[in-house]
C-alpha cells in the first residue's frame, strides 16, 4: 500500500491495471475518444498501451501532479493553467479565422459561377434573338 499510494484528495486506480491513478494525463478528445470513454480512467501507462493497440500516437499530453514538494508546472499555478487555456484558446481562435476564409473562398466562388451564369445566359439570349429574327 505505501509503493503505490493515491494521495488522499484523490483517491482513483486504473481501471485496467488496478493500480493508483497517480499521474493525471490530459490528452486530446479526438485521441481519447478513440481509445476510451470519457468517464473511463486510466493511468498513463495504460493510456500507452490503448494508443499502441489501436495503431495511435499522442506527442501533445500533459500530465499533472501535485504531491506535497512535487508538482507539475501546470498545477503549480493560476497563472500557467490560464497559460494553457490561452493557447487552447488561441488555437480555435486560428482554426475559425481558417473556416471564415474559407468561407469568404465559397462565396466568391459563388459570385464567379454566378456572374459566369448571366453571361451564359446573356448570351443564349442575344443568340435567341439573333436567331429569330433571321427566321
Ligand atoms: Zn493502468
Amino acid at each position: 500500500m505505501t509503493d503505490n499510494r493515491t494521495r488522499p484528495e484523490y483517491d482513483l486506480t486504473c481501471q485496467d491495471c488496478g493500480k493508483a491513478h497517480i499521474l493525471d494525463t490530459s490528452l486530446p478528445s479526438e485521441i481519447w475518444n478513440q481509445i476510451a470513454k470519457p468517464e473511463d480512467v486510466l493511468c498513463a501507462l495504460c493510456i500507452d498501451a490503448r494508443l499502441v493497440k489501436t495503431g495511435l500516437t499522442c506527442d501533445v499530453a500533459e500530465f499533472y501532479f501535485s504531491g506535497q514538494a512535487l508538482k507539475s508546472r501546470l498545477y503549480g499555478g493560476a497563472s500557467n493553467f490560464e497559460a494553457a487555456l490561452r493557447q487552447r484558446a488561441e488555437a480555435a481562435e486560428e482554426r475559425a479565422g481558417l473556416f471564415e476564409d474559407l468561407a469568404d473562398g465559397r462565396q466568391a466562388l459563388m459570385a464567379d459561377i454566378a456572374a459566369e451564369r448571366d453571361a451564359l445566359l446573356a448570351l443564349a439570349a442575344a443568340d435567341a434573338a439573333g436567331k429569330r429574327r433571321e427566321t
